[in-house]
């Protein structure tokens, strides 16, 4: 064999020993794959994870973490049991456990974050402006055919690095979230009622927050009613859970109901899928695998993960590979995006530029099969997904690209179509990646800056 960049080896998944844990000696497997026992244990406090991890983490680490939530924290934490046994698999103690790749975007600490750039200048809360463009109370309408609902603002888990972190979860010390006001059947009956009156929207994303955390009666009721539509061709459930708490997804109200939904999407020849988001080969386990397969064998027609591209997590072409090939040749689950990390506050340690994003693309092409060769994506405020190589233009001195799209979103409907394609839409390298000049320049020019990003026209 010819020696390559990257060497596949097929490797077993293992679910990590959780009794490895001082607070978890006692925990039976029967316990331990309860979704009930998952929820009840969650980690949501620096004295619930001191039990937990007992003094194999010490001091340090724990005064680090309370520095974070002080300060910079833009998510509450959240960690159900399952998660946190997918840190540290091999090795528990503070070296091991600053270092694990999953614990840096599940349970940031304050030396985890840039001194020099904590956030970029056009960070903001809402980067993808999901908010402004609402239809309905939690609907967003961005694509021509499809829409995003949001159907309620929590999950069973809180990543560090939430794209959502406007409205999803708790408030931290520095982000006083928004709130859904609407009672959850009234937005629900608004959903569809949008959806009734615009046939030409095909596709649904339903998410949240996470769709594990609406009770399943609710959901199933609200699929059902997507699925009465005539003109929806395609539902994709949104859950992190299905990897951070397999159990909900493997307990027997909700496979029973999923069976009768998929039953009924697929008579009615609808595409019903799982988008799962798992980051890290560590979190995929044979209970992870085992609620993939569970899904899949009661009738829902794919499991799709969307990883997001976090500097320190998964950011090598290697990281990226081990991941894949343990969802696609292990676990039945379709990789199919990277979404590079959004320009949300206090984010600038996990972002990586367009630049390396394009040769992680490079990299990762011809290992896997085709149609599993996950696409890297930016998600450009205004625009959408756009794949890494589509950029129409790239200043890498000072890390701006620029981004042309070919709709428009429910913003723009008073433009026309040579206004919305012919404009350029700038995104952001992280400043610590740019060469010194460029670095110099954000220093000097930033308060002269506009407090938003231009938008120019060709
Ligand atoms: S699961 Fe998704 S919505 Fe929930 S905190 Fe994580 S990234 Fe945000």
């Amino acid at each position: 064999m010819v020696p390559q960049p990257y060497e596949y080896r097929r490797r077993e998944l293992v679910e990590p020993d959780w009794t490895r844990f001082p607070g978890w000696r006692g925990v039976t497997r029967a316990e331990w794959e309860s979704a009930q026992w998952q929820r009840a244990h969650c980690v949501k406090n620096i004295a619930q994870l001191r039990a937990v991890l007992g003094d194999l983490v010490d001091e340090r680490f724990y005064e680090d973490l309370a520095a974070d939530q002080e300060r910079f924290a833009t998510m509450s934490m959240l960690v159900p049991p399952q998660m946190l046994n997918t840190m540290v698999p091999s090795r528990v103690d503070t070296d091991a456990f600053y270092a694990d790749p999953v614990r840096r975007y599940m349970i940031p600490v304050a030396s985890d974050r840039r001194t020099d750039w904590p956030s970029h200048p056009y960070a903001t809360r809402d980067s993808l402006h999901e908010h402004d463009m609402w239809v309905a109370e939690g609907l967003t309408h961005r694509y021509p055919t499809k829409v995003l609902a949001e159907l309620l603002s929590t999950c069973p888990q809180y990543c560090g690095h939430c794209t959502r972190m406007d409205l999803v979860g708790n408030s931290t010390a520095t982000v006083a979230k928004l709130r859904l006001a609407l009672k959850p059947a009234d937005r629900y009956d608004a959903h569809i009622a949008y959806l009734q009156s615009h046939p030409g929207v095909r596709d649904v994303v339903v998410s949240g927050g996470d769709v594990a955390n609406v009770p399943w009666r609710q959901l199933e009721s609200y699929l059902m009613r997507l699925l009465s539509i005539e003109t929806i061709r395609d539902i994709r459930l949104a859950t992190k859970a299905l990897a951070a708490l397999p159990q909900h997804w493997l307990a027997p109200e909700v496979v029973e109901g999923l069976e009768r939904v998929a039953r009924t999407a697929a008579r009615r020849g609808v595409n019903l899928a799982i988008h799962t988001h798992i980051n890290h080969v560590q979190s995929v386990t044979p209970l992870v695998a085992r609620a993939a397969q569970t899904a899949l064998e009661v009738g829902v027609r794919d499991v799709r993960n969307q990883g997001v591209l976090l500097r320190g997590v998964n950011a090598t072409a290697s990281d990226l590979l081990d991941l894949c090939f343990a969802l696609q040749g292990e676990a039945n689950i379709l990789p199919y995006y990277f979404y590079m990390c959004d320009m949300i506050p206090n984010a600038e340690h996990w972002r990586v530029s367009v630049a390396h994003a394009q040769a992680l693309q490079h990299d990762i092409m011809g290992y896997l099969p085709g149609y599993a060769t996950p696409r890297i994506v930016c998600d450009v405020p205004y625009v959408g997904k756009r794949w890494v190589h589509m950029v129409a233009a790239y200043d890498r001195e000072l890390g701006i690209s620029y981004w042309t799209k070919n709709y428009r979103t429910s913003l723009e409907s008073s433009l026309d179509d040579a206004d919305v394609e012919g404009r350029r839409y700038p995104y952001y390298d992280p400043i610590d990646t740019l060469p010194p000049s460029g670095q110099a320049w954000w220093r000097t020019s930033s308060s002269t800056r506009a407090s938003e990003p231009a938008i120019v026209p060709a």
